[in-house]
C-alpha cells in the first residue's frame, strides 16, 4: 500500500466528518496509484473512523483487489471522473449542507458568479447533474466533470477533483463557502452578479495559470506539487486581471 496516500486519504476522511459535510456514513474518497489501481475509503464506516487498515484497493473496474473490507456503492461517480479526467488522482465526495441545499432544489447558484476569486479558482461554472439511482448511468457526471473541478449531484451532494487531497479538500471548502453566501445573499435580494467583461477577464487569468480541467496545474504528472491550484496566489491573478480591465 502506498502509505504516504493512505495517511492523505484518512486525514481527508476525517476532514470531512469534522466539516459537518457528512453525516452517519456518507462520502467517499479515492485516490490512483501510478500502478492503475485505487486507494479508497471503505463502505459502512463514519468518515471520523477510517483508519489507514480500513482501506480498499479497487482496479480501473472499481473491484476490489486489497483489503479486508467493501468499497463504497457510489464507486461508479469515480470510475466516470477517472474516465473523464485522465488528469486528477483525487475525487471527493460528500453532502456539505448548503451545496447540497442547492443540488437537491435543482439551482446552480454559481450560474452567475459573484465573487472574483472564486472564478479563478473554479471557473464560472459548478455544474449541476441531474438525479441518477445508484449504480446507473453516469453519462452526466462524465460530460460535467470534464469541464469543471466541482461538480453538484442532484438531490443528492457534491463531488470535486485534484490533482493531490489539498487541493480536491480546498474544493469541496469553496463550494460549500459559496453555496452558502449564495444562500444568506437570496433574502437580500440574491448576489449581484459580477460584469461579464470582469468574468472574462478572470478567465483569462485562471488559463493563463493553466489552473482548471486541462490545466498544466492539475496534470497527474506535475514535477512540482508546488505547481497545484492550493498554492496559486488567486489574490495577485484577480488583482492582475481587474487592473487590464482599465
Ligand atoms: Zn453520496
Amino acid at each position: 500500500m502506498d502509505e504516504s496516500a493512505a495517511r492523505s486519504l484518512v486525514a481527508l476522511c476525517q476532514d470531512l466528518h469534522r466539516n459537518g459535510w457528512v453525516a452517519n456514513h456518507d462520502g467517499n474518497v479515492s485516490v490512483r496509484l501510478a500502478d492503475g489501481t485505487a486507494l479508497a475509503s471503505p463502505t459502512a464506516v463514519s468518515k471520523r473512523d477510517v483508519r489507514p487498515e480500513m482501506l480498499v484497493t479497487v482496479d480501473g473496474e472499481g473491484k476490489v483487489v486489497g483489503g479486508s473490507r467493501r468499497v463504497f456503492s457510489e464507486i461508479a461517480l469515480h470510475r466516470a471522473v477517472w474516465r473523464a479526467r485522465p488528469d486528477v488522482r483525487w475525487v471527493v465526495h460528500a453532502h456539505p449542507p448548503y451545496a447540497t441545499a442547492w443540488a437537491c432544489s435543482g439551482e446552480e447558484f454559481w450560474a452567475s458568479p459573484f465573487l472574483a476569486e472564486a472564478v479563478v479558482s473554479l471557473g464560472d461554472r459548478i455544474p449541476l447533474v441531474a438525479t441518477r439511482l445508484p449504480g446507473s448511468d453516469t453519462g452526466g457526471l462524465e460530460a460535467a466533470i470534464a469541464g469543471a473541478d466541482a461538480v453538484l449531484l442532484g438531490n443528492h451532494g457534491v463531488l470535486t477533483v485534484g490533482p493531490d487531497a489539498e487541493t480536491a479538500l480546498l474544493r469541496m471548502e469553496l463550494v460549500e463557502h459559496l453555496a452558502r453566501i449564495a444562500a444568506l445573499a437570496r433574502p437580500l435580494g440574491g448576489p449581484l452578479p459580477l460584469p461579464a467583461e470582469h468574468v472574462a477577464k478572470l478567465l483569462e487569468a485562471r488559463r493563463k495559470a493553466g489552473l482548471g480541467p486541462g490545466g498544466a496545474t492539475t496534470s497527474m504528472n506535475t514535477a512540482s506539487p508546488a505547481a497545484a491550484s492550493s498554492a496559486t496566489d488567486v489574490a495577485a491573478l484577480v488583482q492582475d486581471a481587474l487592473r487590464r480591465l482599465g
